[in-house]
């Protein structure tokens, strides 16, 4: 990145000689990632990569951009059926916002239910999807819980009825290995912060022959698929980010263990020293993210908790981080069914691939420590 603030790449859409430099850079770094998230970079069969803002704008651009590619949702008559959009109830705001307001665009706007253990129920699929789903979203795993959904089973579902299938793999992007091509979904968002790569710069994978109309107007940039002046230096820190993550975190490059088991490995050891030292549960059962636990206080108020925490040294949040600031319970936890003292009592947090197992019984005891000190009558 720094090279390429040094080297002046500036606008790659420039004809000059440093502009074409930038395009070559940008176009090196898009087959680059399309590569390691396993999308098919050669023609004939070539799918494409969307550079985005981040995962906020390429779940707005795949829900706008697929369904406006068959029916021009600015122009919907009031009153009109346009058919119905169908999502998981687990998904992020950035998803479930932007459907929300699809009702009023002539759509109905139905979810698919999670089970207890928050994975989404493919008994669900059957009576909710049917001829007039013009969409369904389903994440690739939850970003409060880990919970990896069934996302192949979803995919045969929808291809074998035509029907585009959009997946928010912001949570499981570097962190796991992905085959686009493999996974059979149309579009797949991943977001750069998510594997240590710079802030504001994200990707939506296009699977060839998806139509994707554009949610921004003004620009020929990426065709016009998404129109603005290309960010260089953050696309270099994407790939590059993209690439230590999937290659580093190997068996291969760490020893006998994969990033993914130890990670695991310190989750269970946070997991097992706090569930054994208090009245505390754990939302969300596996196939769940190695990095990710959602964990229930009863008769703690998250929100309390959560700021003692901090004032302790431990950082975490309730509910989505865009959305923690507020009091309402968290969709995804109400949406597993959990009892209320639960709901109330539920926090998240996220372990990073350079924690030791001292951290984190440092972490467990500092918790713990909070957490009795919350415990009316202790
Ligand atoms: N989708 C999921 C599952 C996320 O966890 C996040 C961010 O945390 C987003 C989308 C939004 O991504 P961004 O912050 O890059 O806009």
């Amino acid at each position: 990145m720094t090279q390429c603030f040094e080297m002046g790449l500036v606008n790659p859409a420039s004809q000059h000689r440093s502009g074409r430099q930038a395009r070559r850079v940008l176009e090196e770094c898009r087959e680059k990632i399309l590569g390691l998230l396993g999308a098919n970079s050669r023609a004939p069969r070539q799918d494409r990569l969307v550079f985005t803002s981040g995962g906020t704008e390429s779940n707005n651009l795949a829900i706008h951009g697929l369904l406006a590619a068959h029916d021009v949702i600015a122009s919907g008559e009031a009153g009109q059926s346009r058919g119905n959009v169908v999502i998981s109830a687990i998904e992020h705001p950035s998803v479930l916002e932007p459907a929300e307001r699809l009702p009023s665009c002539g759509y109905e706007l139905r979810h698919l239910p999670v089970s207890p253990g928050g994975h989404v129920l493919l008994d669900a699929l059957e009576p909710t999807i049917d001829a007039d789903t013009r969409l369904v979203c389903v994440m690739y795993a939850n970003n409060e819980l880990g919970t990896i959904q069934p996302i192949r089973e979803i995919a045969n579902y929808c291809d074998a009825r035509s029907i585009p299938l959009h997946c928010d793999a912001v949570q499981v992007a570097g962190k796991l290995p992905i085959d686009f091509h493999e996974l059979g979904v149309s579009t797949l968002t991943f977001s750069a912060h998510k594997f240590h790569g710079p802030r504001g710069i994200g990707g939506l994978l296009v699977r060839h022959g998806v139509q994707l109309r554009p949610f921004l107007l003004g620009g020929s940039q990426q065709l016009g698929t998404r129109p603005g002046t290309e960010n260089v230096a953050s696309a270099v820190g994407m790939a590059k980010a993209l690439e230590l993550m999937l290659n580093e975190g190997s068996t291969e490059a760490r020893g006998e263990s994969s990033w993914a088991e130890q990670i695991v490995s310190l989750r269970d050891l946070l997991e097992t020293t706090i569930l054994a030292n208090s009245n505390a549960q754990v939302i969300g059962v596996s196939p769940r993210m190695p990095h990710a636990t959602n964990l229930a206080f009863p008769g703690i108020d998250r929100q309390a908790l959560v700021m003692a925490l901090d004032l302790a040294g431990v950082e975490c949040s309730t509910g989505s981080a865009c959305s923690s600031g507020s009091s309402e319970p968290s969709h995804v936890v109400v949406a597993t069914g959990a009892d209320p003292t639960l709901i109330r009592g539920s926090i998240r947090l996220s372990l990073d691939a350079n924690l030791t197992s001292d951290d984190i019984l440092l972490a467990a005891e500092r918790i713990l420590d909070v957490v009795r000190g919350m415990t009316p009558g202790k």
